[in-house]
């Protein structure tokens, strides 16, 4: 079996994923004309010359803009179904998802709009195709702790519907120090806990995150390398790194897929995964990650299977479903007699 046959066979989680990051250029341009909203593109083609940008700070400028159009819950629906569809079509089998509730309270639309659309959406996909999902909540970095705090109480009517609490945005000037008490609360009401950090921060950002905030797991974390005794430490307590190579090259953390770490990171022994982060602004789904990976570093089907492993074992799941699903893949390999 090819390992591009592989890559799209294998049952396979994504554990970094801003459902807001999977706004497709069609759904932005129908909502527009759904709502009347005035935007400064006249086609669906504008939009996608937009979807080019040079840096982190650039691409999240678009990203909040797009964000506006999604204004009532039928809105919400769609865009998580649209997610889903697309996890169907990769073969993604369990999903963890971060949202970002201050990126629609700012502007008006309330827990009470986007819940019910999200749930909803997940509610068919479990029903229908058995996929599971859990959601993360996540806090925009660059407003204040204050902010967080707030709307980590407003979720208060949804806690059972969330199963961690993230931190993402604007990495630079936004340490995870400055979060400290609101993780510390959503710890207390039971919440896993992850946090963007190492993406275009400093190793010091991560050190922080797993010494300050106490995170379960951290998003991107590609920048460890840099410090051995840091990258000691991730490795032997375990803590994974969701790790998203289209959207490093797409942001300038890396100028080449050839220059990806991920692959030193796993023969390092770190518990690394491949996720897609925002896959319409970053050019692909989860599976055009892995191909993107085994085009520019020669990914082989053992590293692959371990990638894919690894994200279950990163996950949320049950012990029992992680290791259901790391037999399922086993047993894929088993019966394609891919080489291991
Ligand atoms: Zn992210």
């Amino acid at each position: 079996m090819s390992i591009i046959t592989l890559i799209k066979a294998l049952p396979k989680a994504e554990l970094h994923l801003h459902i807001e990051g999977s706004l497709s250029p069609i759904l932005m341009w129908n909502l527009a004309q759904k709502h009347r909203i005035s935007m400064p593109y006249n086609s669906v083609e504008e939009i996608e010359q937009a979807y080019q940008f040079s840096d982190l700070q650039s691409f999240l400028d678009l990203y909040y803009a797009g964000a506006d159009v999604l204004r009532d819950e039928d809105d919400f629906y769609r865009l998580m179904k649209d997610y889903l569809d697309a996890c169907d079509r990769d073969n993604i089998v369990h999903a963890e998802i971060m949202f970002d509730p201050q990126t629609h309270t700012n502007r008006g639309v309330g827990f009470d709009v986007f819940m019910p659309g999200f749930l909803r959406a997940i509610r068919d996909v479990q029903e229908n195709r058995g996929m599971s999902v859990k959601l993360i909540m996540s806090f925009l970095r660059h407003l204040t702790e204050a902010a967080a705090i707030e709307t980590l109480k407003n979720a208060e009517p949804w806690y059972d519907n969330i199963h961690a609490v993230g931190l993402d945005s604007s990495e630079l000037d936004h340490p995870p120090e400055k979060f400290e008490r609101v993780f510390s609360m959503a710890r207390e009401a039971g919440f896993k806990l992850v946090a963007h950090a190492g993406e275009e921060g400093p190793p010091e950002y991560i050190w922080q995150a797993i010494n300050l905030l106490n995170v379960d797991r951290i998003d991107h974390g590609v920048r460890c390398q840099e410090d051995a005794e840091l990258m000691s430490l991730i490795k032997h307590r375990k803590i994974p790194l969701t790790v998203c190579p289209l959207s490093n090259l797409k942001l300038c953390v890396i100028e080449d897929m050839t220059e990806h770490n991920i692959v030193d990171l796993l023969n390092a022994g770190l518990m690394v995964t491949v996720n897609s982060d925002d896959p319409t602004y970053f050019g692909g789904f989860l599976n055009d990650n892995f191909i993107a990976l085994h085009n520019a570093l020669g990914l082989t089907h053992s590293q692959c299977a371990q990638l894919v492993k690894n994200s279950f074992a990163a996950s949320f799941l049950t012990d029992e479903e992680k290791r259901t699903w790391c037999n399922a893949v086993d047993k894929l390999l088993e019966q394609t007699g891919s080489p291991v």
